[in-house]
């Protein structure tokens, strides 16, 4: 075994199988360093959101532990510069390399390309993998060689590219340093929260973790799969995966996905690519072409990719953005939406897409502040989607719904939530009133919700507002204007 170590920088791939890096570094005979750092601290970088860091104190716990059941130990460090940081442990462990996984936001491509010049500077290998995509968003071309701004030309480019590749095991040794270096301790960097402790329910919806991602992904192939294709638009049916924090934290990686799926349709003698499988593996694709846009368009997160949407007349108040995200607007949907996010740290697609839409449209609030508060209290919260969805929903972005397409919540609620299950268990002032006003309660004689408020704002006056202020930018093209339902 050499005696120069491995120095493994763990950032958004917390697991131990599908993990080229890892696979790369135990295959190498080294001993390995396993570090992760903290540091959100840094100008500039979308540090993790209250909810993320819920979740990142529970799955580095479990890293943690499954890296000492293969004999080693997960090094942590707090620091406000993790380039530096991670130079500094290379060469005070005498390290022959750094090996980590790729991340991809701007800031972090910025990062890296620097470290990786200084450490080769030191005479120290960097050496980077793919953990957290299919494909890189670099390789996934049109035919003429341009990356694809709508998602249909995505998905076809991405499976000419065939298959991704198979997934690694978890090695079953880490072979630790003879002496590791002090690490700082997980509780020490307050994570979680306390006084008061808002995420006290996220532990009966969730279990950070490998283990656990592992099971999830199981238990939905079984159990939810074959209907997902209709039922995922139905935020009271058990038809959605709820992988998407274990993905955004690399539990489970997209290719492990992918694969066990296609195996699971291969072992049922069911093509893969048809119905509600190739609809699932469509939305894990998604989640590439999110992470291709923010790569070929850093300013994604902050910047409209239609210009024109800057000189939006957006509504600048505090109350219609404090009520949206209380979940007190007074629509129901909307509502049941925000809270179960508050009370869950998730927030179901469907109920998603209608929310953003209520706060950009009937409401015209900037969906840059929609996008901070999905940021702060979603699990999954992750710079990619969720810029990328937000700019979808507003119209603003390269492959976007038309800005004139407004979902009318009402009209929504009363499709995808039809006995008001959703609606009644997130909003259950709203128990006493009878299905057919769940959705307008404001419309139900005898005021059988006298605790739930009033209307916001009048849909159609909203609704109405919103087309005259992006005619306004002229864009609009009244005579397709069309309501959403
Ligand atoms: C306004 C808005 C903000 C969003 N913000 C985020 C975010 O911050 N993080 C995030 O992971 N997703 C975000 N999404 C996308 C989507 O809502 C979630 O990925 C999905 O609801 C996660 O639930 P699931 O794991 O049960 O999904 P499933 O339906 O089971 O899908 C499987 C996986 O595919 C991916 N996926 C599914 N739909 C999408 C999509 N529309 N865009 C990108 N990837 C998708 C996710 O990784 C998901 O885990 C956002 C959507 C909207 C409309």
């Amino acid at each position: 075994m050499s005696d120069k170590p491995i120095l493994l920088w763990f950032r958004q791939d917390l697991r131990l199988s599908d993990n080229p890096a890892l696979t790369a570094a135990v295959a190498s005979g080294a001993r390995v360093l396993p570090v992760y750092v903290l540091d959100d601290k840094t100008p500039g970088h979308w540090a993790p959101g209250g909810a993320a860091r819920w979740w990142l104190h529970h799955s580095l716990a479990s890293l943690g532990r499954d890296l000492e059941q293969c004999g080693n130990r997960l090094h942590l460090v707090s620091s406000d510069n993790a380039a530096e940081t991670i130079r500094e442990l290379a060469k005070s462990t005498g390290a022959a390399a750094v090996y980590w996984n790729r991340c991809y936001e701007p800031f972090a491509i910025e990062r890296d390309t620097e470290l990786k010049s200084a450490l080769k500077a030191d005479g120290i290998e960097a050496e980077s993998f793919n953990a957290s995509l299919l494909f890189e968003p670099w390789e996934v071309k049109t035919k003429s060689g341009t990356p694809p701004k709508v998602f249909s030309p995505y998905w076809r480019a991405l499976r000419a590219l065939g298959e991704p590749e198979a997934p690694e095991p978890a090695p079953e040794r880490v072979a630790p340093l003879k002496a590791a270096p002090a690490s700082e301790k997980l509780e020490d960097w307050d994570l979680l929260p306390t006084k008061p402790d808002w995420a006290v329910g996220f532990h009966d919806h969730w279990t950070p973790g490998e283990t656990s991602a592992q099971v999830r992904l199981d238990r939905f192939l079984e159990t939810a799969l074959d209907d997902y294709k209709e039922g995922r638009n139905f935020p009271a049916k058990p038809n959605v995966s709820r992988l998407s924090p274990h993905l955004h934290f690399g539990e489970i990686g997209p290719r492990q996905v992918w694969h066990r799926t296609v195996a699971h349709c291969h072992a049922a003698d069911r093509n893969p690519f048809a119905g509600s499988a190739e609809h699932f593996l469509k939305e894990l694709v998604w989640r590439e072409f999110s992470y291709s846009l923010l790569y070929h368009n850093p300013d994604l997160p902050e910047a409209c990719l239609r210009p024109e949407f800057e000189n939006f007349p957006w509504d600048s108040s505090e109350k219609p953005l404090s009520a949206w995200q209380r979940g007190k607007t007074g629509i129901p949907i909307v509502d049941a939406g925000m809270r179960e996010l508050w009370q869950t740290g998730y927030m179901h697609n469907r109920v998603r897409m209608i929310c953003a839409s209520f706060l950009i449209k009937h409401l015209m609030v900037d969906w840059r502040a929609g996008e901070a508060w999905f940021w702060d209290t979603l699990l999954d919260a992750d710079l990619a989607s969720n810029s990328a969805s937000w700019q979808w929903v507003a119209g603003s972005g390269a492959d976007a719904a038309p800005y004139f397409r407004i979902f009318n919540p009402v009209l929504q609620g009363e499709k995808f939530d039809p006995d008001g299950t959703y609606t009644r268990r997130w909003v259950p002032e709203l128990a006493d009133v009878p299905d057919r006003y769940l959705q307008k309660p404001w419309e139900a004689p005898g005021n059988p919700a006298p605790d739930y408020p009033a209307p916001i704002v009048d849909l159609a006056e909203g609704r109405e507002r919103a087309l005259a202020a992006y005619q306004d930018l002229g864009e609009a093209e009244p005579a397709k204007a069309a309501a959403c339902g």
